[in-house]
């Protein structure tokens, strides 16, 4: 019996990998190109982290983390999101104090839901957090970097929704006329409601329920409530995403799945995922960094969901460019192979950087030029018994209207350089680094 990967956990597979690297590596050089920098982070953490993170009464807590106990019997979990963690890093290493951070992160998370299309237990966020910032600027510019990466890609089937959850105090008041409201219609609440309207009644605006929708789209909306200052700080976003043309539609009902946020939270959202819609999400946490034992730090971030974004990319006719090798080497007989072996090194090494992929395995001229064609690579390179004797390459465009050419050995580096464009950066540039 064929072993069998676990149920929501995906391989992904070199013909999809490719993608993702393109994708991943675009998402990373905009986000850096704001003065972002990577942290990477442990897969795994005390469990208490994400409860006092998170909060108790959440998805995600009550019914989604991957929690065991170690050989030492302490309780880990397996990270169901990266907030908690980078804030964890920052507080362990003391980055926050009198500091401030603007730093990305991307990889794994873990969450025992149902799978469906767009929903898996394994899936994987790019995450990006300013820590010690508290305007709306750093609201906006988060925004903005996002709405780049789509603009970007192509991405076109995509909107974007903002809310303002307001302060602790006047979410608190907030939430006492919730309570009435959801109270005055308990009959029709669902069991998961009922247990949230005492214990975090703003979570019932978050229900999935099809059933529950009705009477969340009449409930007293939070807007009404906002202190006087986060409706200021409402107010500057809105203008500079106006200022920065990035369009936005104010969805009050907007609270998102996750305890710690305050202010600002805003959700990128498409129709053309089905249900899943949800590409990447995001908002201000002021208060979580003291919550979890650091000095009180204003804090604002999101994530992006990264198999939403590869099929919302391919839906929007995207793909990405071809990672094949720039020529496939063809070398018919052991002393071909030999020859070859050395030369295709000194490609590689050589300034400009080709890539080449060596026929191993041996085989006929024919077939060997069947495997290069089918490998996407520009050019054939040709060492046969004839060019060993001459002291050239054949040199065969597969893709290109050129006629094919013999070529001097040691002119080869130079007129594939050429060919294809290279530059004779990228070597000097590594010897610099490597020897300093
Ligand atoms: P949803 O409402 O779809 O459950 P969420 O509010 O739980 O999303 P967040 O915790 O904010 O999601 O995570 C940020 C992003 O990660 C989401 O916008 C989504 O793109 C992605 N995401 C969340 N859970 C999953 C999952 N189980 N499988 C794949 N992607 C996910
Ligand atoms: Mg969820």
């Amino acid at each position: 019996m064929k072993p069998k990967a676990i149920r929501g956990m995906n391989d992904i597979l070199p013909g999809a990998s490719g993608t993702w690297q393109f994708l991943e590596g675009a998402v990373r050089d905009i986000v850096q190109s704001y003065g972002y920098q990577e942290i990477r982070l442990p897969l795994l953490e005390h469990t208490e982290l994400f409860r006092r993170s998170i909060g108790e009464v959440t998805d995600i807590v009550e019914k989604e983390m991957y929690t065991f106990l170690d050989r030492n019997s302490e309780s880990l979990t397996l990270r169901p999101e990266a907030t908690a963690s980078v804030v964890r890093a920052g507080i362990t290493n003391g980055l926050l104090h009198n500091q401030k951070q603007k730093l990305w992160t991307a990889g794994p998370m873990f969450r025992y839901e149902k799978p469906q299309q767009g929903r898996y237990r394994q899936f994987h966020q790019f995450d990006v957090e300013a820590l010690g910032y508290a305007g709306p600027d750093i609201d906006a510019e988060l925004i903005i970097m996002t709405a780049r990466i789509w603009q970007r890609l192509g991405i076109d089937k995509i909107r974007l929704e903002i809310n303002s959850l307001g302060s602790p105090g006047s979410r608190s008041r907030y939430r006492e006329t919730l309570v009435d409201y959801f109270s005055s219609v308990k009959n029709q609440l669902d069991e998961d409601s009922i247990r949230r309207l005492d214990q975090n009644p703003l979570r019932i605006l978050d229900s999935k329920n099809p059933d529950m929708q009705a009477i969340v789209a009449a409930a007293p909306v939070m807007l009404d409530f906002l202190d006087a200052e986060s409706a200021g700080h409402f107010q500057q976003l809105k203008e500079l995403l106006d200022a920065a043309g990035v369009a936005y539609s104010v969805n009050p009902r907007l609270v998102r799945g996750l305890d710690y946020y305050n202010r600002t939270v805003f959700e990128w959202v498409t129709d053309a995922l089905g249900s899943q819609g949800a590409v990447c999400s995001g908002g201000r946490y002021d208060g979580l960094v003291e919550k979890l034992g650091g000095r009180p730090t204003p804090a604002v971030g999101w994530a992006m969901g990264i198999e939403r974004f590869v099929a919302l990319f391919a839906e929007c006719g995207g793909s990405a460019p071809p990672d094949a090798a720039d020529v496939y080497f063809v070398a018919v007989g052991d002393d071909a192979l030999r020859s070859a072996i050395v030369v295709a090194e000194t490609l590689r090494d050589g300034v400009a950087g080709i890539k080449v992929e060596l026929n191993l395995g041996g085989g006929s001229f024919k077939s060997q030029l069947k495997r290069a064609d089918k490998s996407a690579a520009e050019y054939a390179l040709i060492l046969g018994e004839q060019e060993l004797a001459d002291g050239t390459i054949g040199l065969k465009p597969l893709r290109r209207t050129e006629d094919q050419s013999s070529i001097a050995i040691n002119e080869l580096v130079a007129t594939l350089a050429q060919k294809l464009g290279k530059v004779a950066l990228r070597q000097a540039m590594l010897d610099e680094h490597i020897k300093a």
